[in-house]
């Protein structure tokens, strides 16, 4: 039987603080007992091979919260408990995620050795004002030394910057922005900072204060952003992410693509495929119930569906086009056979090619940067 390929994601939930922006499944506790979560994230991946099918993993992503809290004998038994249940291959991308500051930075040595080849440090700004305003717990200068830690030992490495905080000039940013440039590697996300429901800074924005820059000083922003890095040649191959043609984060390209992935942990999502059904998964989100279910044997899945042909269409659509390289139209064939032609009008794509917000040409779909910039609008008038 042919192994089928899946990346499996590993949510940590815990951080050292909230930040106030931060609408992850990320929460504070006073002390955790590592060996019991430990001992409940293998069963999970445990419960998450239990289908029987045979799979290739292509990847693993340590994500959260922050994972740079974990014990590295943790990460490395995870490692080693999906390559006993899974062919984890030869030259699989293991990223985990990293907070900078000093304490989490001195562990990078034993994430490698534990089996991770690829970090992205939550870097967000590289002043102590902006890293204050956001609420980090690391300083600029802890930034700058994980990156330097980062570049020493791992060939593939990230970086995070938030961008769009109120006050931020283009000029400003353009400073910061050359200044990241010369730390990078060859992959950074560049994100927009934006207001997320049930957050800190959406309170504080509903009460009146002044959190983000209005939209047009956003759009200056993000423009900045495409020229400069495209000039330093990591042009964006996702709305927020850039790299070096080769560089492109493998486990993130699963998403977009819309492969398989596998969800193991508190709030972790899936889209599997089992007997030739792709089921969308969610594990149940707060860390003590998730931890409870597993104790008692208990069901961890929150939700299991299974989507329909034109469900999956829909969501190949969505994630196909964040992706600079754009969506082939083969994928959707592929799920739907001929209903694929039916998804999509072919006067809207018209409209959207004639606004330069798409490109419609060789059975491809692609955004073009304006539109990956105003996808959620443009999605709305492609899907409706
Ligand atoms: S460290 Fe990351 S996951 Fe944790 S609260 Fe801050 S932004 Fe959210």
């Amino acid at each position: 039987m042919t192994a089928r390929p899946a990346a499996l994601y590993i949510h940590w939930p815990f951080c050292l603080s909230k930040c106030p922006y931060c609408d992850f499944n990320s929460h504070v506790r006073d002390r955790i007992d590592q060996d019991r979560w430990r001992d409940a994230l293998l069963a999970d991946i445990d419960i998450a091979a239990g289908d029987g099918e045979n799979r290739d993993i292509t990847s693993i992503f340590f994500g959260g919260g922050t994972p740079s809290l974990m014990d590295a004998r943790t990460v490395g038994a995870l490692i080693e408990r999906a390559a006993l249940h899974w062919k984890l291959a030869h030259d699989a991308e293991i990223t985990l995620e990293a907070n900078p500051t000093s304490v989490e930075a001195g562990r990078l040595a034993d994430y490698r050795a534990a089996g991770v080849n690829r970090v992205s440090l939550g870097v967000q700004a590289l002043d102590d004002t902006a890293l204050r305003f956001l609420g980090r717990e690391h300083s600029a200068g802890e930034a700058l030394a994980a990156i330097d830690a980062a570049r020493r030992l791992f060939d593939r490495f990230s970086f995070d910057l938030i961008y769009g905080r109120p006050g931020q000039t283009p000029d400003a940013w353009q400073v910061e922005l050359a200044r990241a440039l010369t730390l990078a590697g060859d992959h950074l996300s560049l994100y927009q900072l934006t207001l997320e429901p049930r957050t800190a800074f959406y309170r504080r924005a509903q009460a009146g204060e002044a959190l983000i820059l209005d939209a047009d000083g956003t759009a200056a922003l993000y423009e900045i952003t495409q020229a400069m890095l495209d000039e330093a040649g990591l042009p964006a191959y996702e709305i927020s992410n850039h790299a070096r043609p080769g560089a492109e984060c493998r486990h993130n390209l699963a998403y977009w693509r819309y492969d398989d992935y596998i969800g193991v942990g508190p709030g972790a999502h899936g889209r599997v495929t089992t007997v030739g059904e792709k089921a969308a998964t969610r594990r149940i989100r707060s860390p003590e119930a998730w931890l409870d279910a597993l104790d008692r044997g208990a069901d961890v899945l929150a939700d299991r569906t299974i989507l329909t042909p034109d469900e999956q269409m829909t969501e190949a659509v969505m994630m196909g086009l964040r992706l600079a390289e754009g969506l082939p139209l083969s994928r959707l064939r592929a799920i739907g056979g001929a209903a694929a032609d039916g998804l999509i009008d072919a006067r809207r794509v018209e409209d959207l090619v004639e606004e330069g917000y798409l490109d419609a040409a060789d059975g491809l779909l692609r955004a073009t940067a304006a539109g990956r910039e105003r996808l959620d609008a443009m999605l709305g008038h492609l899907l409706a």
